[in-house]
């Protein structure tokens, strides 16, 4: 019998995480309409087989030409970055509250049958994240309410208007708190990288420049878990097609200091650099991992790639795009999926 494919929308999808769930989406036989404001040029990936449109998605009117049609919405756009921009930005991060507020109201209206958001572990309060061991976080610990100012109280805010629309009008939402993400064909320069993606680049400049040292911020002994982009992206699409109504953790439990993740990077890289530890640069909690018990009890899984194994893939495509500027060539952003 010949069964129409799901129709899904993902804006964001310019972006790094987009980028890999609109292809695991096209793999897996869906219709996938793709929208970002950024140029399509500076689309992370862009895959002809989608349609790809370019829309500001603050604006109400492009969020109902966006649903239009499809059965579900991956709403994973926003303005933001690592710990530097969501800092020094803090209205434009909460100025996401615009796109999450407008993609609601025309996925409600449009009759979408799921609708899935993105959230992030910056929902959690500080004060449970002030010390560098037993950080697990528990998805009820975002409550009493402290989240990270600015990106986190936007994020907190728009899980909560996401529950509304299912408890008021009957949305079928589901929510992801996703734990630092990295991996290739994502921001590794320019003030939006995260710190995987930092290190790898910083490595890369000293080792193809003969540099022998690099910059750390913070002491390095803050303690963190990073979900490789490929458990990032399955975990997702679980849990959009999954039962749990309420926020999941999506991270990695493998908890590991910024010393130790600069220590696999070195290994990879094959260099051993000193290290200038910057003690008054942004450096955000200083412990945080994902308690995996939910996700765990709920799917019978959770992300097991190991760090080594993910960097093992992410620094040299990062040592690649040093390489290329270093030579003063760009890497087009328009690929074909491999
Ligand atoms: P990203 O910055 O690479 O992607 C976000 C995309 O949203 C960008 O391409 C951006 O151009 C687009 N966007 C911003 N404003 C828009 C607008 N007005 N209209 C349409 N598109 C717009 O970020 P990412 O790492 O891929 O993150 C995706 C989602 O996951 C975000 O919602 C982010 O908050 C969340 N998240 C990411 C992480 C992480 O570690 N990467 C952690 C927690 C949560």
């Amino acid at each position: 019998m010949y069964t129409v494919p799901p129709s899904t929308l993902v804006t964001g999808a310019g972006g790094f995480i987009g980028g890999h769930l609109v292809r695991a989406l096209l793999q897996r036989g869906h219709q996938v309409r793709a929208v970002d404001v950024k140029p399509i040029q500076e689309w992370d990936q862009c895959f002809p087989e989608a349609e790809n449109l370019v829309r500001d998605l603050k604006y109400l009117q492009n969020c109902r030409e966006a649903a239009a049609g499809v059965n579900e919405v991956y709403n994973l756009a926003a303005d933001m970055g690592g710990i530097g921009f969501i800092e020094k930005y803090k209205a434009a991060c909460m100025l996401s509250v615009l796109i999450s507020t407008h993609m609601l109201i025309a996925a409600s209206e449009a009759g979408v049958e799921r609708y899935f958001y993105s959230s992030s572990a910056c929902v959690y309060a500080a004060g449970k994240q002030d010390r560098t061991d037993e950080v697990e976080l528990r998805e009820a610990d975002a409550y009493p309410a402290m989240p990270e100012d600015g990106y986190g109280w936007e994020k907190l805010f728009a899980e909560r208007m996401a529950r509304h629309f299912r408890e008021d009008y009957g949305l079928t939402t589901r929510v992801a708190r996703y734990h630092n993400v990295y991996g290739p064909n994502g921001a590794w320069q320019g003030g939006r990288e995260k710190a995987p993606a930092a290190i790898c680049r910083k490595i890369a400049i000293a080792k193809l420049t003969g540099r022998d040292s690099i910059e750390i911020w913070g002491d390095g002994e803050q303690t963190r878990s990073f979900m490789y982009v490929d458990d990032c992206v399955e975990g997702t699409i679980a849990i959009a097609g999954g039962h749990v109504a309420e926020p999941l953790n999506l991270g990695s439990a493998e908890l590991v200091t910024i010393n130790r993740l600069v220590d696999i990077v070195e290994e990879i890289a094959g260099v051993e650099l000193r290290r200038d530890y910057k003690l008054d640069a942004p450096q955000g909690v200083r412990g945080r991992s994902s308690d995996n018990t939910l996700i765990r009890a709920e799917f019978e899984w959770e992300p097991s790639t190991s760090l080594r194994d993910g960097l093992a893939v992410t620094y040299p495509w990062i040592e690649r795009q040093v390489a290329m500027q270093l030579a003063g060539k760009a890497e087009a952003s328009y690929r074909l999926p491999a």
